[in-house]
């Protein structure tokens, strides 16, 4: 059994142990404490007492550190896998993607950072009298406050550039997960001590939703990554605090195949974006619309290819592993006997597979699907793949947008401008074409949801930019033989610029 001592709390014996299990073999992998509000509150004090040092070191030697700690664990990757699939319940396949995502991740971040921190300087009223500079200084502490099905990635996502900007960093992992945020933090915090920084900088509180709760009261931006439930929450109290908050929500994700699509494509890339990570992704596909032409050929295909599925965890080639809760497997249960009740049928999977561990369940392909049914409106968290004939385009645009989700799209299609053309009236933060999950593997776009998949973006530039503020200083020349003393802003000298100015601009640059 694993024992692990609240990372940075002395008395975590006073606190009540929360166990962790192996969902794939249903037994307890430890136990974690669960921190409460004083414990929470020191830990944000710890990172707060070290951040303006940390702030003071320059963006580019920042980006080398974090360089340094991710080609660490690119390189500990024996390590870290086995404590994430045995806390998740992951594939081989799907435990490295977290790691190459966050290796991208990096690599662009790091690169990034340096110039986009960089001082502007921005045009003024009158240039040769005025001068403007906006620097970006860090916001303090930042919380992040993640859920269990990318435990690693989903840290890391928001946490680098949080860094990169010279924040201190309080983490809250799921409770469910919480073992590779510990290993993760344990060794940024030996890189921070190699390069001459405090390793208080980064801080992990484990516990339940009491103690994200907590987490909310004390830090200066909090990110949160989890259901809309929650997330709403974490928004409320945020803005009772008036402190900034990301809040990157569940989705009900469309996909849409276009007759020019190539068959074997679409069906293999549907099959790929419903099931990576066994379906409990925020960016799953959950939804397939197929214009009615092809849609007959198109079942086939998804039939067969679903076929050809392996499920398993020890097996290297397995595509689809355990899912990592009951209370998901549960759900999944339910939205399918819903569908089935409402007229829905099953072309493939649709049961729990406990010869192979206590959480599988089958990849699931259903058809005769309506909007009425709760795996059409509602999130699904596991391997379930609906699809729905549409009459045009115009139906799936409908279809696609009539929900209360906004997070990621797909759009299968061979003739790329008429993919284009569509995604422009999708209601979501992106749309990926043939490939779902590209927006993962992109972190120079933004990405995050409309409506109820949340507030804020992270990735590129603006995922940056979110974890500083801007500070701005405006200055005007002493140029006293120009300038002269006067007690209002409309002295004749202004007003003269301004008419003089109004008359140039539109000969200037
Ligand atoms: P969850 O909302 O139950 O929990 C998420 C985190 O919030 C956990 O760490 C939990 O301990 C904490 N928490 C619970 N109650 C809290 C409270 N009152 N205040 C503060 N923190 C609290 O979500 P989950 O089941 O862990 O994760 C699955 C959900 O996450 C799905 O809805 C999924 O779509 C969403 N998700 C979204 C994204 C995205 O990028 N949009 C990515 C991954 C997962």
């Amino acid at each position: 059994m694993m024992s692990v001592k609240a990372p940075e709390t002395q008395d975590a014996a006073h606190h009540p142990q929360i166990p962790v299990m192996n969902p794939v073999t249903g037994e307890m992998i430890g136990t974690i404490p669960a921190l409460d509000r004083q414990a929470v509150a020191d830990a944000v004090g710890r990172a707060r007492a070290v951040q303006p040092a940390w702030e003071a070191v320059s963006p580019r030697d920042r980006a080398r550190i974090v360089r340094g700690w991710s080609e660490d664990i690119w390189a500990r990757q024996d390590e870290i896998i086995p404590i994430l699939r045995r806390e998740t319940g992951k594939t081989p396949g799907d435990a490295f993607l977290e790691i190459a995502a966050q290796d991208n991740l990096n690599a662009y971040y790091t690169k990034v950072a340096p110039r986009l921190l960089r001082p502007q300087k921005r045009p003024t009223l009158f240039p040769i009298i005025h001068s403007a500079t906006v620097t970006y200084r860090a916001r303090g502490v930042c919380g992040f406050i993640t859920p269990w099905n990318y435990p690693i990635f989903l840290a890391w996502i928001d946490l680098v550039p949080a860094l990169l900007a010279g924040n201190g960093i309080v983490l809250k992992p799921s409770e469910v997960t919480p073992y590779s945020s510990i290993w993760l933090a344990d060794r940024l915090r030996e890189h921070l001590s190699r390069a001459g920084q405090s390793p208080d900088l980064i801080q992990i509180v484990t516990g339940d939703g009491r103690t994200g709760a907590a987490l909310v009261e004390f830090v200066d931006y909090i990110a949160f990554t989890g259901s809309t439930a929650t997330g709403r929450k974490v928004g409320v109290r945020a803005a009772e605090r008036l402190i900034p908050a990301s809040l990157e929500l569940g989705g009900n994700d469309p996909c849409i195949v276009l007759d020019d699509a190539n068959l074997d494509m679409a069906a293999t890339g549907v099959l790929v974006g419903a099931l990576e990570n066994t379906g409990q992704a925020c960016v799953s596909t959950e939804r397939v619309y197929v214009l009615e032409s092809i849609y007959d050929a198109f079942v086939a295909k998804v039939q067969h290819y679903a076929g050809q599925i392996r499920m398993g965890v020890n097996d290297p080639d397995a595509q689809v592993g355990s899912m990592t809760n009951e209370r998901e497997v549960q759900r999944v249960e339910a939205q399918v006997a819903d569908a089935v009740e409402r007229g829905a049928r099953i072309l493939h999977g649709g049961r729990r597979r406990p010869d192979l561990g206590p959480l599988f369940f089958e990849p699931t392909v259903l058809v005769d699907v309506t909007h009425e049914m709760t795996l059409m409106r509602d999130e699904t968290f596991g391997p379930l793949i609906p699809i729905m004939k549409v009459r045009d385009e115009d139906e799936a645009v409908r279809l696609a947008n009539d929900s209360n989700f906004g997070l990621s799209a797909v759009i299968f299609s061979d003739n790329l401008g008429r993919a284009q053309r569509l995604a422009e009236r999708i209601t979501s933060g992106d749309v990926t074409i043939n490939k779902a999950h590209l927006n993962f593997y992109t972190p120079s776009v933004p990405m995050g949801g409309e409506k109820d998949s949340g507030v804020g973006r992270r990735n590129g530039p603006e995922g940056l930019m979110r974890f500083v503020r801007p500070h701005s200083v405006i200055l005007q020349r002493p140029w006293h033989w120009l300038i002269r003393p006067y007690l209002a802003h409309h002295d004749p000298l202004t007003i003269f610029m301004y008419k003089l100015w109004r008359r140039v601009r539109r000969w200037l640059p």
